[in-house]
């Protein structure tokens, strides 16, 4: 199948200093020059072919919001490349971005906070259209934001109301009738279900999954739980600290973790044991601050079978079955 989107040696940093004045620091009585540098994305690469679902899952903080944020160039990338369906996207200009900003959509995590609390729900759907020309005038744009609206499971009469007048889950499902406004082909949901209460979550995911078979569009699913993203997806990325560790299809991951992060994450996700709730075991340890990132391995402070070499040398991505990667001196 062909790629939509490939991402390669991707990285972006934030500096903190708020000035050149900002970086010079007196200490042991001389002056130095000190950066603070958020390492958030550190050389991460992956591919997501035609109506594939891909999900990055890690940790909160691990750098897969900003990943997305990245790819989508609502911050621009400070190293790598981003193409899309072949298109080199990573320095194009703000107005080269528009034509593929139709074509790529973002469903956030906080649908209320990505929607205008002013604007009534049939004006956030027909705005997009007639922006991006998907209608040709605005009984056409209102007409299909209907359709939308029933697609995602919401009546007309709803359409006049305002964002604060609906549940999280409503809230959900107007901010993926925003993203679909404007016939995409490639959807980020980033952590789309981790603000609902679990009977909602299914629901969306159901939702989510039931529009892509309609539509034909892939997505990139950001998500800090293994759980969430077990049933929809083809691929997944296991990301630490800025990397991705461990890529596989879900039949890798979730059948053959290889990678002690991997093999952490789903300790860490309580089961049902008989009729109990088993706690989880959960992962020792902090993350280390991406401002000063370990030496070696990045996970090597948090790992049962760290070796001396792992304090030293980061491992080589390797293959260790047909398109399973991980990032470890154990393999
Ligand atoms: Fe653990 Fe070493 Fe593998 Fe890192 S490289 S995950 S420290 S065994």
């Amino acid at each position: 199948m062909e790629k939509i989107l490939s991402v390669n040696n991707l990285e972006q940093k934030f500096d903190l200093n708020r000035g050149i004045l900002d970086k010079i620091k007196f200490r042991n009585g001389r002056f130095i020059k000190e950066e603070r540098i958020v390492n958030a994305v550190n050389d991460i690469s992956f591919d997501i072919k035609q109506r594939e679902v891909f999900s990055l899952v890690g940790e909160s903080g691990c750098g897969k919001s900003t990943t997305a944020r990245t790819i989508i160039k609502l911050i621009e990338p400070k190293g790598g490349t981003v193409k899309f369906k072949g298109n080199n996207i990573t320095n194009i200009s703000g107005n080269e971005m528009l034509k593929y900003r139709k074509k790529m959509q973002m469903i956030f995590q906080d649908p209320y906070a990505s929607l205008n609390p002013r604007q009534k729900v049939i004006d956030i759907l027909v705005e997009p259209m007639l922006f991006h020309k998907v209608a040709n005038n605005l009984q056409e744009a209102r007409e299909k934001a209907l359709d939308i609206l029933e697609k995602v499971g919401l009546r007309p009469e709803q359409a006049t109301r305002y964002p604060h007048q609906f549940s999280g889950g409503q809230r959900q499902r107007i901010g993926i009738a925003r993203a679909l406004a404007v016939e995409p082909e490639f959807i980020i949901a980033d952590e789309p279900v981790s603000a609902l209460d679990v009977s909602i979550q299914a629901q969306i995911l159901n939702l989510l999954m039931e529009l892509k078979d309609e539509f034909n569009f892939s997505y990139l699913f950001i998500a800090h739980d293994l759980s969430v993203v077990k049933h929809i997806s083809d691929n997944l990325g296991v990301m630490y600290l800025g990397k991705i560790v461990e890529k596989g299809s879900k039949e890798h991951i979730f059948n053959n973790s290889l990678h002690p992060y991997t093999k952490a994450l789903f300790s860490a996700i309580p089961r049902l044991s008989g009729t109990n709730l088993r706690k989880s075991k959960g992962i020792e340890g902090e993350i280390p601050s991406p401002i000063s990132l370990p030496s070696g391995c990045f996970f090597h402070e948090r790992c049962p079978y760290m070796k001396p070499i792992c304090r030293e040398v980061m491992p080589e991505e390797k293959e260790v079955e047909k398109d399973h990667f991980v990032l470890c001196h154990l393999y």
